[in-house]
């Protein structure tokens, strides 16, 4: 057994938010060590990869440096077989290269003075008067670690919020993805819905470059078996594509803002928060967003005391900033469980209606979901001649209905 080391705050796991914090945590002049337990920043990687191109700049980051396709809107595929387009004319999101973009902020924090283990995997975490005590599984043998506060940043299956005491309830959503050779000159991302392929969650097909990202997710079922069924129905692949496929990964998707996110000595970031959008899963703006609160945060705390009682401003301020996005994006989301296969293309068809259109295209932001469902309420009696008096009622009972 290796010695003990002292540490301000040890970052367990490597991904996009243990290195934006370890950055932003360093920068302030704290000891921070970042865990990681693969050999690799960046890898395994298991993401679509989208970026909306405005919201990451207000922390300061630009997708533009990591981007592989540029993307003006996205088509979305009814279960019928109809298909809906809603792009605008100007670029919405990029579709970035996601092992360089993680690449990108672990030698930031690097550069900032935090320490990156690879090859070390978290094993226990205790928390007493003193600190946190952590087990470490290195190539050396078991390495022994403690610092004031820990973080778990270390994904949807969290060992630091299971070890803590903060994952009670655990229902991801279970992804696979295949990278397929291929270019396609759009700039649309595809979305195919319907419960046979997916009931709690939709398909994708992304342009990425030189390949297309195709992937889908559910709560249940094997995840593969959804891949090819999606394959098969998107034909817009080029022929033959489960022989072209040059990657194939899965991963998991958090429930959206269901856990507590802080504790005596230890918070949550990113997906081991549960910080991701409840509608579509992304978790690299509202992550990483959710990650610089948590800074601030950790830092008061860390002049002060790292006790449960200061870390409990972290949820305060991250539900005072994203409390209605994640609230209306869940309801949102369990609507769209709620719909058979006739209500999902009927609800799709609702968006080729020009008052719906134009409602969609003024309002919706590609991170910021809140903006579009704020402004449907609003408008919600106008709606009614477009939309039908009993088929409105029908939609506010599903999304009032949680
Ligand atoms: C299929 C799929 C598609 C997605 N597409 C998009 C998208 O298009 N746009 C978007 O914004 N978001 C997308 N997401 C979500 C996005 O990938 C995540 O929100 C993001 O990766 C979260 O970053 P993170 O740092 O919190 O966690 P992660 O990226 O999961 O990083 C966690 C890190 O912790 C390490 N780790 C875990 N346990 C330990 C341990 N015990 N010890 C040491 N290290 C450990 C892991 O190896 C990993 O490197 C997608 C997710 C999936 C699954």
């Amino acid at each position: 057994m290796a010695g003990y080391e002292m540490d301000d705050v040890t970052i367990v796991g490597g991904g996009p938010a243990g290195c934006f914090l370890g950055e932003n945590l360093a920068k302030k002049g704290f000891e921070v060590t970042i865990l990681e337990e693969h050999p690799e920043i960046g890898q395994p990687m298991c993401c679509a990869g989208i970026l909306g191109t405005e919201r990451l700049k207000e922390i300061g980051l630009n997708s533009e440096d990591w981007c592989l396709t540029k993307l003006r809107g996205g088509i979305f595929h009814s279960p019928s077989g109809d298909s809906v387009e809603l792009t605008r004319d100007q670029i919405e999101a990029h579709v970035i290269d996601r092992a360089k973009f993680d690449r990108s902020l672990a030698e930031k924090a690097v550069r900032a003075g935090a320490k990156i283990k690879l090859r070390s995997r978290c094993k226990e975490i205790s928390r007493h008067d003193a600190g946190v005590s952590l087990k470490v599984k290195t190539p050396g043998g078991i390495e022994n670690l403690k610092s004031q506060i820990a973080v778990g940043a270390d994904g949807t299956n969290s060992l630091v919020a299971r070890n803590c005491g903060l994952l009670k309830n655990f229902s991801p959503k279970a992804c696979a993805q295949a990278e397929i050779a291929g270019k396609i000159e759009t700039h649309k991302a595809n979305v195919y819905l319907g419960n046979d392929l997916s009931r709690s969650f939709f398909g994708w097909v992304v342009p990425s470059g030189e390949v297309y990202r195709v992937g889908i997710g559910d709560k249940k079922g094997n995840p593969l078996r959804k891949l090819i069924k999606l394959i098969e129905r998107a034909n817009l692949l080029p022929q033959n594509p489960g022989k072209k496929i040059v990657r194939f990964t899965t991963g998991l998707i958090p429930e959206p803002s269901g856990r507590k996110i802080y504790g005596d000595r230890v918070i949550l970031v990113g997906d081991a928060a549960g910080h991701v959008k409840p509608l579509t899963g992304g978790g690299l703006y509202l992550g990483l967003s959710c990650t610089k609160i948590a800074s601030k945060i950790a830092t008061k705390a860390l002049e002060d005391e790292p006790s449960e009682e200061n870390l409990e401003e972290y949820e305060n301020a991250v539900q005072e900033k994203f409390g209605q996005e994640f609230r209306l994006g869940n309801r949102a989301r369990k609507m769209l469980e709620k719909m058979s296969d006739d209500d999902l293309s009927e609800f799709l068809e609702l968006m080729t209606l020009p008052k719906i259109r134009e409602l969609i295209l003024e309002h919706a932001a590609f991170d910021r979901h809140s903006d579009l469902f704020k402004a449907l309420i609003k408008e919600g009696p106008s709606l009614i001649e477009a939309v039908g008096a009993r088929n409105l009622m029908k939609y506010v009972n599903w999304f009032t209905d949680i």
